[in-house]
């Protein structure tokens, strides 16, 4: 019998249509933040009940919705951002068919608070079915609009049934938000579950793409991102982005890809792009990218579903091979020898419009032509084989007694920064573990309590590694979820960040970025090379620069060093008053008292101390614990005991920014690679490679960190920190001479 065929009642086959844009609370929320960026809010803050099912509220500060507006903004086809279809080829914003409100209002409750500019209060109303409930109330509120959505599929019980675990669901929101927060650096996201008070992820407004990269995946990644960018004017698209480099990978290839500032998915330019890094990476491992293109509107479909994500464009395949090209460039610079030209002089310094580096000689860069002598085969990330093989961490050979210097307080590094376990390379893994073997086996005890701290953290990760592996979890996902940083909100900390940022010599950082280590002169001296040019760095300034720099972005994020016999205050204040370089005088009183004064001084800071700078002190007054800084690195404990008495003495703790600046420089100067590195190598002893070992942290720890980590400051360029000594055209005439 055939069933009789009756018109749809209005309302179900908007509620249909309705379940075919919005099929998840992530996509809603993927809508409605991308209202916020064309409604250009720079602050934008989601709050999530349930995984978005009961409730996502989204606040901006953007340009508002006018009162007369609020009647019809939630109707279909209801858009102020489009007017003719020939609009649709030169879009610019994001939404366009003023779908997305009008839909989330079929299937949940909706009210919008929101206020422009120019009115004198906020209007709210409420929304079904497309229509408001009632005319806009006034109310208090401030410039920008929230959006209220209740209740998501009360109305379509499939729906709701369909959709997996509130956890999940949440997941995917906090997934799309970091993405667009890392895409959009300098406006800040945020978004947390009700009720809670710490987001789990939040951006800072004048926080760098790299620096979101870090707060969303960590540290591990951001260190080893490579800049990319091309364009082809031809085949009309630019790519901007960020890449990791040879040194990362993962289990599971991550790919934000943004095409007109749309967060998409392309399995084509995935695929190429994987092809790419598997010449490079281990087997079954995957890089880190994030890429934004922008293709001429012309030539991509901007009317792509709101769920269906996969994007294709015109030309794709001559688009797709071309970004493959520059990929597989940029990623063959950073493995194997690269041809430079004298012409490509500190590229970075002219277009930060930074002043040259300090020149010993002045070179002819001028011809267009590019002669053999001209050219250099150098290897700027080349690894060489003794990166592997690091002299084992021991005490230097001791000249003197030094007491409870630290010389005996030789460190535990106890593990590496603890979020990067999952991504240490194999010897670096092995290492660890031969080290927490050798612990274990000592029965060291030492780090039974404050440990406890930090370790369970890593036991916990490699629990949900472990839990995780058996279900494939969806794609992506995981990586949002691992790295959980602290989050930082005070003002002084992110000011010394900003003057960090704004401080940066882009040139000098160029040059770090892609130097090739030559050698070290001394250990505050080492040469390096960098184009045609060799210069001449002072490693002390630059290591120190490098821990304060360290110490202000990863604040209250450190691991523990920690020292395996705790050293006395008090017998730390007293050598540090019993050296010269104290100054101290019989007019300062004796030195007992002033050592006492130090201890009980200190005592009192222990809290903060411990909690933002992982300095560890107990209640006897004894030092436990340092900040772990670089992985593998310790400092050399013969500065401990100035460290100490500075700490107390030359900080200023009465104003918060200025005692957080002052206790990190004074924690860098102890962590800096110094002259007093030199007593590791009296001559004679040079045989023993482990007398070496500053040497080798110079080129493998710290010069490393200095690629990645240091924005130097532009005063470096013209202090003598960077000096030019050589410029191999040069040279090369003088040698053509002999
Ligand atoms: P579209 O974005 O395609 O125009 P939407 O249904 O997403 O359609 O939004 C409808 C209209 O509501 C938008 O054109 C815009 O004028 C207004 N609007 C929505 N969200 C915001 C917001 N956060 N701030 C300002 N205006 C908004
Ligand atoms: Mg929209």
């Amino acid at each position: 019998m055939a069933g009789v065929i009756r018109r749809l009642d209005e309302t179900v086959v908007n509620r249909i249509a309705a379940g075919e844009v919005i099929q998840r609370p992530a996509n809603a929320v993927k809508e409605l933040i991308e209202n916020c960026l064309d409604a250009k809010s720079t602050n934008i803050q989601v709050t999530v009940k349930d995984g978005g099912l009961k409730l996502l509220q989204i606040q901006d500060n953007g340009t508002g919705i006018r009162r007369e507006d609020m009647d019809i903004v939630c109707e279909r086809f209801t858009t102020s951002k489009l007017q003719t279809f020939e609009d649709l080829s030169a879009i610019a914003t994001y939404g366009f068919r003023g779908e997305a409100l009008a839909s989330v209002s079929h299937v949940a409750h909706v009210t919008i608070t929101t206020k422009t500019a120019d009115a004198k209060c906020a209007y709210r109303a409420g929304y079904s079915d497309g229509k408001p409930k009632g005319p806009p109330k006034p109310c208090a509120g401030n410039q920008g609009t929230q959006i209220l959505v209740e209740d998501l599929f009360y109305n379509v019980s499939t729906r709701r049934k369909a959709l997996k675990s509130p956890s999940d669901e949440y997941s995917r929101i906090v997934e799309v938000i970091s993405r667009y927060a890392i895409h959009n650096s300098g406006k800040s996201f945020s978004v947390k579950k009700q009720g809670e008070t710490v987001a789990d992820v939040r951006t800072l407004p004048n926080a760098s793409v790299v620096d979101n990269i870090r707060g969303v995946f960590g540290n591990a990644v951001s260190r080893e991102l490579i800049q990319v960018g091309c364009e082809d004017q031809k085949l009309a698209y630019k790519m901007n982005g960020y890449i990791s480099n040879a040194n990362y990978s993962v289990k599971k290839c991550i790919l934000v890809l943004f095409i007109n500032h749309r967060l998409v998915e392309s399995s084509a330019l995935k695929k190429a792009i994987e092809t790419v890094y598997a010449a490079y990476l281990p087997k079954n491992t995957h890089p880190f990218l994030y890429l934004s293109l922008e293709i001429a509107p012309q030539n991509i479909d901007v009317n792509v579903h709101p769920t269906k994500h996969e994007v294709h464009f015109l030309h794709e395949d001559s688009v797709i091979e071309s970004i493959q090209k520059h990929v597989e460039s940029k990623l063959l610079g950073s493995n194997s020898s690269r041809t430079y030209f004298t012409q490509t002089l500190l590229p970075g310094l002219s277009v930060a419009g930074g002043s040259e580096v300090k020149s010993s000689s002045a070179a002819a860069e001028s011809s267009d032509r590019v002669y053999a002598h001209q050219m250099v085969r150098t290897d700027c990330r080349a690894q060489k084989l003794d990166a592997f093989l690091q002299p084992k961490e021991k005490p230097p050979p001791d000249p003197e007694p030094a007491g409870p210097s630290g010389r005996e307080a030789a460190t535990t590094a106890a593990w590496p920064a603890s979020e990067e376990m999952e991504e240490v390379d194999d010897a670096d893994m092995l290492r660890a573990l031969a080290e927490q073997e050798a612990e274990g086996s000592k029965g060291n005890e030492d780090d039974a309590n404050g440990a406890q701290r930090k370790r369970p953290r890593k036991e916990q990760q490699q629990q949900q590694q472990q839990q995780q592996q058996p279900e494939e979890v969806d794609e992506d996902l995981t990586a949002v979820t691992v790295p959980k940083r602290r989050v930082i909100k005070l003002n002084s900390i992110k000011e010394l960040r900003a003057e960090i940022t704004e401080n940066t010599h882009r040139g000098l950082q160029e040059m770090l970025q892609n130097h090739s280590f030559v050698g070290c002169v001394n250990p505050q001296w080492t040469l390096i090379q960098h184009h045609t040019k060799l210069y001449l760095l002072n490693t002390t300034k630059l290591s120190q620069e490098l821990f304060h720099q360290i110490l202000i972005y990863d604040f209250g994020n450190f691991g523990v060093l920690r020292l395996s016999t705790s050293a006395p205050l008090y017998e730390l204040a007293m050598l540090a008053l019993d050296s010269e370089e104290s100054g101290w005088t019989e007019e300062d009183g004796p030195k007992e008292g002033l050592a006492k004064y130090i201890v009980d001084f200190l005592k009192k800071k222990t809290e903060m101390l411990e909690d933002y700078f992982s300095l560890e002190i107990d209640q006897e007054g004894n030092l436990t614990g340092l900040p772990l800084l670089l992985d593998m690195y310790t400092p050399l404990m013969e500065g401990l005991p100035m460290f100490i008495l500075r700490l107390a003495t030359e900080v200023n703790w009465d104003n918060e920014k200025e005692c957080f600046r002052d206790l990190s420089k004074e924690c860098s100067m102890f962590y800096s690679i110094r002259k007093q590195y030199i007593l590791e190598a009296e001559p004679g002893q040079e045989q023993d490679a482990e007398v070496n070992s500053w040497r080798w942290k110079v080129e493998h720890i710290i010069f490393k960190a200095f690629r990645t980590l240091l924005s130097p400051p532009k005063t470096f360029s013209e202090d003598g920190t960077v000096l030019q000594i050589a410029n191999l055209p040069d040279l090369y005439k003088v040698f053509e001479r002999c």
